[in-house]
Parts: C-alpha cells; structure tokens; sequence
C-alpha cells in the first residue's frame, strides 16, 4: 500500500475561507479564483425509501412519507487535472440489479439509468485520467466506484479510513470493492485541507453522519463559491433546521458540522448544493453541460 501520512499543514487557508479572503495564489487581477475552470454535475444514480422521518427525527408529518432522494458526483476540471468528488453507488452492482438495488439499514432501493463510467467518456475521459479522487464518506453511494480510479490520489479524512478502509477495521456496510482503494496513493486528513495550494477547492471536516465525513467548497471563476455538502444534510429541510438523522455516527457533532458549513457558506456567499436533495439537484445543469 502506498501511504501518504500528512499532517494538516493548511489552516491558514481555512481561515482564509472564513474571512473571504481567498488563499495565496487565487485570483487574477479581478479577484477571481484562477485554479478551477470547470464543474460537472453527473448523475451517479437515484434511491427511494418508505419513510421520510428516518432523516427527520421529530418532524411527525414526516412519517412513512416516501421520498427519493437524487445522488451526484462532481467532475472538477482544475489547471493540475481532473479531480472527482463522490464516486456513487458501484455502477456494476446497479447494472446486474436492473428493479434496483435494496439495502437493509434504511430500506432504500437505488438504481442507476446511466453509468459514471459512460458519463466520462462522453467528455473523452477514461477513469485512469482521474488524478485526484475524494469522497464525503465512505458509504456505499458515495464510495461505489471508488476502485476504478486506480491512478488517482485519494482524499480521506483520518478517522474515516480508521473506520472503514483500514484492514482491521470491520465496517458495518463494507462498499463493493472497497479493499481496492487501499492500493491509492492516500492522502490521510485530520481537518480541513486546501486540496491544490490556491484555495480553489477545500475540503471541510464535517463529521457526524460518518467519523471522518467531509464536505467540499469550489470556487469557481463565474459561478462563484459552490458549497457542496455530502451527508451533512441530504435535503434543504435539515439545512434550515438542523437535524441528525436516526442512523447517523455522532448526533451532536453533525448539528455542530452543519453550524460550522453554514457560517462558511454565509461568509462566501456561496451556494449550497445538497447531493441527495432531488428537488435542488433537479434545477442543476449535468454533465455534458458545466459551470465555470
Ligand atoms: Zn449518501
């Protein structure tokens, strides 16, 4: 296994991020963030399950009300190569499953109408040109095809490699093919991190749905700041009104988590965009389109 140990050297970023400050190295003259050029949104399947109050806990209007729930990966094409945030439900299991595939813990059923493999070649992609690769968390929608990017450098917070990746670890919902991304070059985070040094594209601790969750902020020349949340929160509702689904790792560090988002959110200005909320993901331009 090849294995970066690092110490988190960049909080002076993070602070950066807070005061809407920008990093060393982003920006032209205009202010504007140099590093990132584009993002795509791609489809990385769908799920369904019986019972909404499972996400909501004391929200009684809530209960056995059906939802869906969208899931999204997100392409990010900076100067220093491609980098893909969420790998999604392992699109694989989904094709040999085609009325979907059911997981126990929240009887949810998920499906996937396109693959992120073909979404990639229609940009002329092959998952070996993927060179940087992070997920929110290791769950099985969002970790599923981590194993493709055999090229890629992964980013992972500390406590969610201990508690999923490493081989002593006995993870209660193990991903398919999991045990392949201990062959990534790792990166091992214990906060946040300015993933290419220009402040482009940070990575927030924000535990709780998961030890090691974390979240992504995107800045984009045009578009502005992008906050991308992961499980934080999987709709709007929870964002407004924070709450710690029933599943959840640490109830009380996620409503802390999703404070935390919300005061980086507000002081860039940035748009929230939630993974698993359906109606926002609904409003967004896919891939092949993008936002620059
Ligand atoms: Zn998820």
């Amino acid at each position: 296994m090849k294995s970066i140990l690092i110490a988190i050297s960049r909080w002076s970023c993070l602070l950066a991020v807070l005061m809407l400050a920008g990093c060393a190295g982003s920006g032209g003259g205009n202010g504007k963030p140099a590093g990132v050029e584009r993002l795509y949104v791609m489809y990385c399947g769908e799920g369904s399950a019986p019972d909404k109050s499972r996400w909501t806990p004391g929200v009684a209007a809530n209960e056995k009300k059906p939802i869906t729930l969208s899931n999204s990966c997100y392409l990010i094409k900076h100067a220093k190569g491609w980098m893909l945030w969420e790998t999604g439900f392992n699109e694989a299991l989904l094709g040999m499953m085609p009325k979907g595939y059911p997981t126990p813990v929240l009887h949810w059923v998920w499906k996937g109408q396109k693959t992120l493999t073909q979404q990639l070649a229609d940009l002329g992609l092959k998952p070996a040109d993927i060179n940087y690769v992070g997920f929110s968390h290791a769950h099985p929608d969002h970790i599923g095809n981590g194993s493709l990017f055999t090229n890629a450098t992964l980013y992972i917070q500390q406590a969610e490699y201990d508690f999923y990746l490493d081989p002593k670890s006995k993870p209660p919902s193990p991903p398919a093919n999991w045990e392949k991304l201990r062959a990534n070059t790792t990166v091992k985070l214990q906060g946040d991190y300015d993933v290419f040094g220009d402040g482009s594209v940070t990575i927030l601790a924000s535990r709780g749905h998961t030890p090691g969750h974390q979240s992504l902020l995107v800045r984009l020349a045009n578009t502005g700041p992008v906050l991308l949340t992961g499980d934080a929160v999987h709709f709007r509702d929870n964002w407004e009104t924070p709450r710690a689904p029933v599943q959840n790792f640490d109830k009380e560090a996620t409503i802390q988590s999703v404070e935390k988002l919300k005061a980086i959110a507000a002081a860039n200005k940035a748009q929230v965009w939630i993974n698993h909320d359906a109606a926002q993901t609904a409003t967004l331009k896919m891939s092949p389109a993008y936002y620059d």
